[in-house]
């Protein structure tokens, strides 16, 4: 049975001239995009689109997906897989890189193809734990016993169904030393309708503490379903909490960061993680420097309440994982 959030996931706009034609924006945009499409295909949900202003090629909503021709420039520094998470897998799509805590890719796919995304040149690489019914990855689990942390991520989990889902969290309820499951999903925001009430009923019943980490770069993300969304995720028993990623021209100044975090905490959701770009091929386009970087959270701590204040981190390849960046009030270290 094909289910409402279904029938919107597979009908996402994915021609660029849709898109450009829907929010009556320049032709001249169809080309480059259609070029940079071909590298990494344009993926958006309309629901996510329909909070995008029409006319407006700098929305900070259609900038994070709108292909552009800057994508195609080779920049130096840059690479095809920045993260290099390799060296901490343990069976296919099982990643424990922190004590207690481990992170199952529960599959290669997404609902919104983000132009920043570090996945952009892998977007099928689909090495994923379900691959084998989850089998290896719960053994895994069963064997290490500091483990108390179990994070779905991927791609994004809940692209996949609630049966599958469901199937995977009942078994992991029954290993004794799991007390947390966490989810890392953007469906939430780009696909509100995927709040429904199978994905609510399977949550509220399992025994495990649950966190759901959302991805939102910008207030203008959270509209009215996506609130309810969240609201309906709370009354669940579930945590909330944001991670964003710091990004040229979406949000990129202290009035839209703090604005971001004014917009989570009214939806009850709490800013965790402000992550510097992925330094991936293709996405130069929107580096923040590490200089303006601790200068926006200086301006942050001043104008918002601590816990409103999110961690800024930049991933750094290999085993040494995510690594905080100095404290703003501190001074800089010297840039290369
Ligand atoms: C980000 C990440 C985690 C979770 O890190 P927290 O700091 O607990 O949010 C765990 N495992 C891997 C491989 C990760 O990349
Ligand atoms: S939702 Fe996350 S994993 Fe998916 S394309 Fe966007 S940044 Fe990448």
């Amino acid at each position: 049975m094909t289910v409402q959030w279904q029938t919107e996931l597979a009908d996402a706009v994915c021609d660029p001239a849709e898109l450009i034609r829907m929010l009556e924006l320049e032709p001249g945009l169809l080309e480059p995009a259609r070029a940079a499409a071909r590298l990494f295909p344009l993926r958006v949900p309309r629901a996510f689109v329909a909070r995008m202003h029409k006319g407006d090629p700098a929305d900070p909503l259609l900038r994070q997906i709108l292909p552009l021709g800057m994508e195609l420039v080779d920049t130096p520094g840059f690479s095809t897989d920045p993260v290099g998470d390799l060296a901490s897998r343990q069976r296919p799509g099982v990643l424990h890189k922190y004590l207690g805590r481990v992170l199952l890719i529960a599959t290669g796919t997404c609902g919104v193809h983000c132009r920043y995304c570090f996945r952009r040149h892998f977007p099928y690489a689909d090495e994923s734990a379900r691959a084998d019914g989850w089998r290896e990855a719960l053994d895994y689990l069963r064997g290490d016993t500091s483990v108390r942390e179990v994070i779905l991520s991927g791609g994004d989990p809940l692209s996949l169904n609630d049966r599958l889902l469901a199937e995977l969290v009942s078994a992991l309820q029954r290993i004794p030393h799991i007390y947390r499951l966490r989810i890392h999903t953007r469906q939430p925001v780009v696909l509100p309708s995927r709040v429904d009430a199978s994905l609510l009923a399977w949550l509220a019943a399992c025994r495990l503490q649950k966190v759901v980490v959302l991805h939102v770069n910008h207030a203008h993300e959270l509209d009215a379903a996506v609130r309810t969304a969240c609201a309906n995720f709370r009354q669940a028993g579930v945590m909330l909490l944001n991670q964003s990623v710091l990004l040229r021209g979406v949000n990129d100044s202290a009035e839209t960061l703090a604005g971001l975090s004014e917009a989570l905490c009214a939806a009850g959701v709490i800013p965790y993680y402000l992550h510097m770009l992925d330094r991936v091929q293709g996405a130069a386009h929107f580096d923040v420097p590490e200089s303006r970087a601790r200068t926006l959270m200086v301006e942050l701590r001043a104008r918002l309440p601590g816990y409103l204040v999110p961690r800024l981190v930049r991933e750094v390849p290999g085993a040494s994982g995510k690594v905080p960046l100095p404290d703003p009030l501190e001074p800089a270290p010297a840039e290369a």
